[in-house]
């Protein structure tokens, strides 16, 4: 039994629900959930974890919620402010963030800022504002905990050294379905095959994310602000098989790995016992299974990845804008709207148009995520396959 109370934000999503099942294996109490609209799943998961609070993002969701758990003991809280104001108040030890996008960040400085544990799934809270991140969590003595799987491995693998004695990351990357084809071949690839993920199970804006490449793009920036290194100490590995799930190479040309099958549940249940270790809630890996392989990234196919890299460079606003304009374009890719290279398109020709400040403050980043993801729906309209980008 874990004697923890949790609060799970972004409790209905693919990893919210496997975040709950490793609480409900490993006996951890959970005080405090928090979604956007799905009521339905929200009512069972009240009923199943008797939390006080449940946050509901959609206010006419959060009333029709409140009358059908009427009978339990359950606070239902309305809105976006609602839930940022609850977790940062509420008596959990530990908070995951597994809401989806940029609205994962008000929420993160919402924990921090109350100098509670925060269990980050969220990347894009790093990406859009990793300094300010930081910062929050220095100032009120709080802590983070990477739950995005190759972040979890590197924090784990970063335990074998000094910082100063690390040599660098090694980011692995499944290379997603269309691995081996070229930019070319990826013109016409259909929606339903962009969303057959060869290792993992995932929400489809990741999973989309992680066809393009863009999601390794997220990652590498979401390193750079957890572990305090820059780009360039970041490598990017495809490695099929999602076995190894990142690594840490040492000045001694020594690399320190963390391999298991590939299970969210995993780098949850790291985060919900750390500092140490507990029984294990996924099956054991089998060495012999599959050969374990490596190789490098294709850029030339995959160019959000050398986008994200340009982004990660320049910083100041420019990882929200790509941010941004991945999220627009990603949405309009599973409406059919677009094509899956016009993803790459019209991202590239928001950072293009975008003005960087270097430093940006909160205000800064929100403005810049909403003009970018204004600019990114409107590229639609444009020949945007004409090579006017
Ligand atoms: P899903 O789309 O499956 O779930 C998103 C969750 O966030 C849902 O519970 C949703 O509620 C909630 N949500 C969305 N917007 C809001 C809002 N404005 N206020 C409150 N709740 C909100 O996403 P994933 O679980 O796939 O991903 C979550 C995060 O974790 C992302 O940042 C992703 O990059 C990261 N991540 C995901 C991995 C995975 O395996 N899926 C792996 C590593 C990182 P509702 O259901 O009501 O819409
Ligand atoms: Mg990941």
């Amino acid at each position: 039994m874990i004697n923890k109370k949790i609060a799970v934000l972004g409790s209905t999503g693919s990893v919210g629900t496997q975040v709950l099942d490793v609480c409900e294996k490993l006996g951890a109490r959970v005080t405090l959930i928090a979604a956007k609209s799905n009521i339905r799943l929200l009512e069972e998961q009240i009923r199943r974890f008797k939390p006080g609070v449940c946050a509901v993002e959609d206010e006419a969701a959060a009333s029709l919620l409140a009358v059908a758990v009427a009978d339990t003991d359950t606070k239902i809280v309305p809105g976006y402010d609602g839930m940022c104001e609850s977790v940062a108040e509420c008596d959990a030890d530990l908070v995951y963030n597994a809401v989806s996008g940029k609205n994962g960040l008000l929420p993160t400085l919402a924990v921090l800022g109350a100098g509670k544990t925060l269990a980050l799934a969220n990347k894009e809270s790093m990406v859009l504002a990793g300094k300010i991140v930081n910062r929050t969590a220095k100032e009120n003595g709080a802590m983070i905990l990477p739950v995005d799987s190759e972040h979890c491995a590197i924090f784990q693998c970063l335990k074998n050294g000094r910082k100063s004695e690390v040599k660098r990351i090694i980011l692995t990357c499944s290379g997603g379905p269309f691995f081996g084809r070229s930019f070319e071949e990826l013109e016409g690839v259909t929606v339903a095959a962009t969303l057959d993920h060869p290792t993992w199970s995932m929400g489809r804006k990741i999973t989309v994310d992680s066809a393009t490449l863009a999601n390794k793009g997220l990652e590498i920036i979401e390193a750079m602000h957890l572990f305090g290194v820059g780009c360039d100490m970041i490598k990017v590995l495809i490695h099929r098989q999602s076995v190894v799930h990142s690594m840490v190479e040492y000045i001694d040309n020594s690399v320190i790995a963390q391999l298991s099958v590939p299970d969210m549940r995993l780098p949850g249940q790291y985060a919900l016992t750390y500092p140490e270790r507990s029984t294990a809630v996924i099956p054991e890996l089998d060495l012999t299974a599959a050969p374990l392989t490596f190789c490098e990234p294709d850029v030339k196919a995959f160019p959000m990845l050398s986008l994200a890299r340009h982004c990660a460079k320049e910083g100041g606003l420019l990882p929200c804008a790509y941010n941004a304009a991945n999220e627009a374009a990603v949405d309009m890719y599973l409406r059919g709207q677009i094509g899956f290279n016009d993803i790459y398109r019209i991202t590239e020709k928001t950072v293009q148009k975008t003005n960087n400040v270097a430093d940006p403050d909160i205000g800064e980043i929100l403005e810049c995520d909403k003009l970018a993801r204004c600019a990114a729906y409107s590229y639609k309209e444009t020949s945007i396959s004409d090579g006017d980008t």
